[in-house]
């Protein structure tokens, strides 16, 4: 659970964002501890996914109507991170900085997005040659290493359109995992997986938690999951958070009425 005394890994102070008319994120505030593992959830729509975007840099936080309102920022690891430091003030952070500090921070997707073009294992190196600046020989012992982790050892030459759903949501875990990320995003891994791909999903996350210090935060429907790895759980509508707490809390005695009522229809 989040104590006063750690620095937070990351920061979202007084975030608005809004699409449009459409105000999705109002004034939100909330913090993540180092290796803490917080679990979004809340009705379709609520803005948990546009969370999770901010920080991918898929999305920009909307600057404030009015410029002496304070906040707007996302904070990641101490720093700036939806703005950077300009002559003593924070300005919107461009594209160079942007590239620089997102790659502190791996997102797996829904819809796995993997590299139709390239084979398990160029998946998995693509990035970390490329972006990283690895050498081959370092990013496949690594890839091999990770997907070792995720139990496709046997799959590295092939492409991903002869994998099975839940195959390709283990590379793309692999391939995040691969660039040594802070920061752990996912967004509905599960959703897209045919019922019976899931818990080998869910397991190799379970693992990736039991074995590493990552910080996870995770949208997802999968109310075991969420018992299971989370050490907060926080509910989400209106782009709000509603209540948040540990997992046994919630899912046994959530307080509010909104909680109560999204639980009921899910668990
Ligand atoms: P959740 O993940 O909780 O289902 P989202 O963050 O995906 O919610 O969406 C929050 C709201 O923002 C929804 O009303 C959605 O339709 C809207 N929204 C999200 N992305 C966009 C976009 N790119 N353009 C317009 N509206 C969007």
């Amino acid at each position: 659970m989040q104590s006063q005394t750690t620095e937070p890994i990351i920061e979202f102070d007084r975030v608005d964002k809004s699409f449009g008319d459409l105000l999705v994120l109002d004034e939100l505030s909330f913090r993540v501890d180092p290796g803490e593992r917080v679990t979004l959830i809340g009705p379709s729509g609520s803005g948990k996914t546009t969370i999770l975007r901010l920080l991918m840099t898929l999305e920009k936080v909307t600057p404030k109507a009015d410029p002496e309102r304070e906040g707007g920022v996302v904070w990641l690891e101490g720093k700036p991170y939806s703005h950077m430091e300009k002559k003593g003030a924070l300005v919107p952070a461009n594209e160079k900085w942007l590239r620089q500090r997102r790659s502190r921070v791996g997102m797996v997707f829904q819809q796995f997005n993997l590299f139709p073009n390239m084979n398990v294992l160029r998946n998995v190196t693509e990035a970390q040659v490329h972006v990283a600046g690895r050498g081959k020989e370092e990013a496949e012992a690594k890839a091999r290493d990770l997907l070792e982790l995720v139990g496709l050892a046997e799959k590295t030459g092939e492409y991903p359109s002869h994998l099975s759903g839940g195959q390709q949501q283990r590379v793309a875990i692999a391939r995040a995992l691969a660039m040594d990320p802070d920061v752990l995003l996912l967004d509905e891994v599960t959703s897209a997986l045919d019922p019976e791909l899931v818990a080998d999903v869910l397991a190799v996350l379970r693992d990736v938690a039991d074995t590493t210090s990552i910080t996870m935060l995770c949208v997802t429907h999968e109310m075991g999951f969420a018992r299971d790895v989370s050490d907060r759980v926080m509910m989400f509508d209106g782009g709000r958070i509603v209540e948040q707490g540990a997992p046994d809390a919630m899912f046994s005695e959530p307080q509010e009425a909104r909680t109560q009522d999204f639980l009921r229809a899910v668990l």
